[in-house]
């Protein structure tokens, strides 16, 4: 390959644009993202080997060395681990491979001073470099490929790099950063020792500097600390979930997080444990405290990585957990899964059985500790918080486990949290809820709507609103799907207000329900009237003691399905099974009082339908007609 220059994609000049050109409160971390790349490096040559012993050549101790040259100005990071072919170095330098940073660059605003921050939070790999350097030069080579196929790239950050073959014997990559004038002070054996135990302490592989040493002065010359050639290690260099919990700071657990789950923000919950017993493993999980982009992405479902005896096995280890808590980052490490592992055999394994079941329990126990702290007396406000935190981000995720992991039901619906007629936020638990039931209430109600100005405002409502009862508002998409696992609650039915005819049990005294009776009686042959007249809309029509202040409301039969699912799954395209509702009248109301002799009856009949329909969220069939029906009457 002669010497060829190429342009970098779109993106990445973007990106670029905005590392050189904004001021940074954070420069130091391009030092993380450099060296977490030589240890990714060095973790896949690892994985690599396990098949073909021949990749480590003559250099079996993986490391990351770190020189710099005050003269030259210039800081390396090199590493033995994997390399690059001259296509790779062609690929991997010139294009934003992760969908992750593509998405974080794509949300960059513009505004120099927001985005570097962003960046400066979120990191962004290999072209953080340019934060301190205005040239890069990385040379390197592929682990088994022949010396003659190293390659060497170098760039400056504008818009394009320069690519050519090199001669390098030694396996792995090396970046060599020219330092810009105002990063001088990187060529410093101290600073550069404080950055990397801050970042890069719990990195499982040595990273070596030159040894500096006290040399007296000579002549008139004051004395001064000079390098010298012996190499020392600089870092812990023991994986951090390998070593013991009480000598690991909350800030390396923070650091670690960030780590490995490219987020900025600190996590909100984290737990390691070695578990022993007939499946040993460690594991090291933590609760983010914001939603990915990338959350909503069934492809992706996973965030744990897998080690086995410290050694990188897969990141995304889907196996090790249940979908519905992809959300988690971490790292578990097996002293009982072969090396050589697959996807598809984790799916089998019986170890990964017992490992995702005891990952799960972790999990929500964590999230209990963070439910529970909520209500704890002497708490902080933030740790109050941390939940409601937790559940605006991914409660929606938490509920797929309903219908997913049935040995967990249980624990999952304590977790719950909903909005109410007491609670505008979702703060209500169903326990909360069950504590404050009135005396004889023998079901815990709720209500599902498309907003919640919809759920608060339905006519349903009304005769709950009227005896004090609390209703769940539930407004969330997978609500009415995830209530459909969750019958009951602590022996507890959960009944819906909006299906089947009202049945408030104890709530109602005699009188009411004798009153009720009465009314239906009175009303017979006009009840027969509206079931002609709406016999093509309405399954049936019944009277009411649900409603208050409304004429009318639509309810559908116990067994049927909601009309909010029925419209979700019309607008989502799919088939939904014809619904015909029930329609329900105040016998109280005026409007209905005023049907008996009216010569407008079937208009009337048909206004107090698409009413209805429209209190709920949902659209008449024919609007126009509606609006013509209105306009006659006001008119
Ligand atoms: P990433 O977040 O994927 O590491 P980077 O921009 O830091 O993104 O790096 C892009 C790609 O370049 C990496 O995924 C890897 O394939 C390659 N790369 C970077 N540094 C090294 C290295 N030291 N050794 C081998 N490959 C590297």
């Amino acid at each position: 390959m002669s010497k060829q220059t190429l342009s970098f994609q779109a993106e990445v000049a973007q990106l670029l644009h905005l590392v050189t050109h904004s001021l940074y409160s954070n420069k130091e971390i391009f030092l993380r993202e450099l060296v977490s790349n030589a240890s990714d490096a060095c973790d896949k040559l690892r994985f690599e080997a396990l098949n073909n012993n021949a990749l480590y050549e003559d250099a079996p101790n993986l490391e990351v060395r770190v020189s710099f040259d005050r003269e030259a100005k210039t800081l390396t990071i090199a590493d033995n681990g994997i390399g690059l072919s001259q296509q790779e170095a062609i690929d991997n330098l010139g294009t934003i491979a992760k969908s992750g940073t593509r998405e974080f660059v794509s949300k960059l605003s513009g505004e120099e001073k927001a985005d570097a921050q962003l960046i400066g939070q979120f990191g962004v790999g290999f072209y953080s470099g340019f934060i301190v350097a205005d040239k890069i030069a990385v040379e390197s080579r592929r682990a088994g490929l022949p010396a003659g196929q190293g390659v060497r790239w170098v760039s400056t950050g504008a818009g394009d790099f320069e690519v050519e073959a090199i001669d390098r014997p030694q396996r792995g990559t090396s970046v060599t950063l020219h330092l810009r004038d105002d990063a001088a002070d990187y060529l410093s054996t101290w600073k550069l020792k404080g950055i990397i135990s801050k970042y890069s302490d719990h990195i499982s592989l040595p990273i070596l500097m030159h040894k500096e040493e006290w040399k007296e002065g000579e002549d008139d010359k004051g004395g001064g600390m000079v390098l010298t050639d012996d190499w020392e290690t600089v870092n812990q260099a023991s994986a951090l979930w390998s070593r013991n919990k009480k000598d690991i700071t909350p800030e390396q657990y923070q650091e670690f997080y960030k780590q490995i789950s490219h987020d900025h923000e600190a996590p909100l919950a984290w737990s390691h444990n070695r578990v022993e017993g007939s499946t040993e493993y460690t594991q090291l999980l933590y609760i983010p405290a914001h939603a990915p982009f990338d959350l909503w992405n069934r492809d992706k479902v996973a965030g744990v990585k897998l080690y086995v005896k410290r050694v990188f096995i897969m990141d995304e280890a889907e196996a090790l957990l249940p979908v519905y808590l992809r959300f988690v980052k971490g790292v578990i490490d097996s002293a009982d899964l072969p090396l050589n592992v697959s996807r598809e055999l984790l799916q089998e394994s019986r170890d990964v059985r017992a490992i995702r079941e005891g990952s799960t329990k972790r999990v929500l126990s964590m999230l209990e500790d963070l439910a529970r702290a909520e209500k704890e007396e002497g708490a902080s406000d933030e740790d109050k918080g941390q939940y409601a935190k937790f559940y605006a981000e991914f409660g929606s995720v938490l509920k797929e486990g309903l219908g997913e992991d049935f040995a967990n039901r249980e624990r999952l619906a304590k977790l719950l949290r909903f909005a109410s007629t007491t609670s505008d936020t979702a703060t209500v638990s169903l326990a909360d809820y069950k504590a404050r039931m009135k005396e004889g209430q023998e079901a815990i109600y709720y209500i599902t709507a498309d907003t919640l100005a919809a759920a608060k405002n339905s006519p349903q409502l009304e005769v709950f609103r009227k005896k004090g009862i609390e209703v769940l508002l539930m407004t969330d998409r997978v609500d009415e799907w995830a209530l459909n696992h969750v019958q009951e609650f602590d022996g507890t039915p959960l009944q819906s207000v909006a299906k089947g005819a009202v049945d408030l049990g104890k709530l109602q005294d005699k009188a009411e329900k004798k009153a009720t009776e009465e009314a239906a009686e009175a009303f017979k042959p006009v009840l027969a009237r509206l079931k002609e007249a709406l016999k093509d809309k309405a399954g049936d029509v019944r009277v009411t003691s649900r409603l208050v202040d409304s004429p009318a409301c639509l309810v559908v039969s116990d067994d049927g399905m909601s009309m909010q699912l029925a419209r979700m799954l019309k607008q989502a395209g799919q088939k939904a099974p014809e619904v015909k509702p029930v329609l329900e009248v105040n016998a109280e109301h005026p409007l209905v009082k005023k049907l008996e002799g009216s010569v407008h009856f079937n208009d009337l009949a048909h206004i107090l339908f698409d009413q209805a329909l429209l209190a709920e969220g949902g659209m008449p069939d024919d609007p126009a007609s509606y609006v013509r029906r209105v306009n006659a009457l006001l008119a």
